[in-house]
């Protein structure tokens, strides 16, 4: 039986796939989108278009940028010559917001997962390699301590050890599983400075 008019419906299921949204707060947003007055829904609209239109991957971290560059690494000050390498591109706001951090970043978009089937061709890991052929000191990994975040860790160190770059795993006083976008600012740096050699 259905229960609304097939537009809500469809409405309801196009926001119940959004990761983290369940079944009943998508007939909250819905009902709440079509009671909002006509300009905010197409405004709303228009920003969700503009921004998959426009937003792109950086082309030497593949964070997601609205130019070529991304600001960190379009930042002369930085120290280009230490790359953290993070899950994705909310791990990066993560360490960024600590404003503590000066080197910069390489974003993996993923972590391998042979139980998902997501192997070390289906995250950014040859770019991560092409950028180590630069002027490159320390490859900082800041993977999720969860078993894909370890697993993406310790294969990264493997190909990484035999160019003689230094590579080092922040402390894992992360909790386990523990998204590091969720984790606040003291324990982040703290996991930072207190990263260990692999
Ligand atoms: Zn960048």
């Amino acid at each position: 039986m259905e229960l609304y008019s097939g537009y809500i419906n469809q409405l309801i299921e196009e926001l119940a796939n959004l990761p983290g949204i369940g079944n009943k707060s998508a007939q909250r947003l819905a009902f709440y989108l079509i009671n909002l007055p006509k300009e905010r829904v197409e405004h709303f609209a228009k920003t969700v278009l503009e921004a998959r239109e426009n937003v792109r991957y950086c082309k030497q971290c593949y964070t997601l940028t609205d130019n070529e560059l991304c600001p960190v690494c379009r930042n002369g000050s930085r120290d280009a010559s230490t790359i953290m390498v993070v899950e994705n591109a909310r791990d990066l706001a993560a360490y960024e917001k600590t404003g503590k951090y000066e080197g910069v970043y390489h974003v993996l978009h993923g972590a391998i997962s042979p139980m998902l089937g997501i192997g070390p061709n289906d995250i950014k890991l040859k770019e991560l390699m092409t950028r180590l052929q630069g002027d490159v000191k320390e490859v900082i990994i800041a993977t999720n301590s969860s078993l894909e975040g370890e697993t993406t860790a310790m294969y990264i160190s493997k190909l990484i050890k035999p160019t003689g770059i230094r590579v080092t795993r922040i402390a894992s006083g992360v909790p386990v599983g523990g998204d590091l976008e969720y984790i606040d600012e003291v324990t982040l740096l703290r996991a930072l400075e207190g990263r260990t050699e692999l």
